[in-house]
């Protein structure tokens, strides 16, 4: 059984009005254990639609996601799909809102009802993957901090969840080509050592070709293009 299996999927925002637009037409895609995906395609091709159904953000005009066979598509707790599919995204001040660092992160393990202690563990080992030194940054505000740093606690936070799935939108949107650099090395190093699928979107081919192990295109709502990279 695949990871996540989307079948069909159709989004259209503003069916019936003016403002109607078919932003995903029949998109079939599935995700295996291990994937290491890099999707991309132009500016408003779907690639952000996308992703939103797979962490269960957004319901579809038609078609259906299956996570671990389930189908999420229907009604159930989002908690659940959260669980499986973790989304960092693409302007990631949206999911920072706590006052330090270790609270932002420790929210989604204490929302799960882990021990304080089980907590602590997870938003160590968390900080420790996306390379944020736990002892400098747990009381710091997260709205002060870089670019690169409020991406890394966002990360930070959803891998604490310990999704299979990680999602990443646009992860070097706004930083510099070193910023970008880091946080490649930090993406790499999770999918090695974190034992994570991962799905990162990207505008760049020439990225994405050193990146990932399989690349899936996507253009006006349809996906154009899926295959391995040679590495
Ligand atoms: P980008 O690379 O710019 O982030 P994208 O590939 O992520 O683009 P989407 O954000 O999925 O593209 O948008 C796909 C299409 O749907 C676009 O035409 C966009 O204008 C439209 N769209 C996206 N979100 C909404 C929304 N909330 N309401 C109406 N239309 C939307
Ligand atoms: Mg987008």
């Amino acid at each position: 059984m695949s990871l996540i299996e989307v079948k069909n999927l159709t989004h259209i925002y503003g069916e019936g009005t003016v403002f109607e637009k078919v932003a995903l037409e029949n998109v079939s895609l599935t995700v295996e254990k291990g994937d290491l995906i890099g999707l991309i395609g132009h500016t408003g091709s779907g690639k952000s639609t996308l992703i939103q159904h797979l962490n269960g953000l957004i319901k579809p005009t038609s078609g259906e996601i299956l996570v671990d066979g389930k189908n999420i598509t229907q009604k159930g707790p989002l908690i659940d799909i959260r669980q499986k599919v973790g989304l960092v995204f693409q302007y990631p001040e949206y999911q920072l809102f706590e006052e330090t660092v270790e609270r932002d992160i420790s929210f989604g393990p204490v929302n799960l009802g882990l021990s304080s202690e089980e907590v602590d563990i997870r938003v160590k080992e968390s900080m420790e993957l996306v390379g944020l030194d736990y002892e400098i940054y747990k009381e710091k505000s997260p709205f002060e901090l870089s670019g690169g740093q409020k991406r890394r606690v966002a990360i930070a936070g959803v891998i604490a969840m310990k999704p299979q799935v990680l999602i990443l939108d646009e992860p070097t949107a706004g930083l510099d080509p070193r910023g970008r650099d880091e946080i490649f090395s930090e993406i790499k190093n999770l999918y090695e050592k974190g034992n994570m699928t991962i799905i990162i979107v990207s505008h760049s081919m020439e990225d994405m070709a050193k990146l990932a192990k399989r690349i899936v295109v996507m253009n006006h709502g349809k996906i154009v293009m899926d295959g391995e990279t040679r590495d």
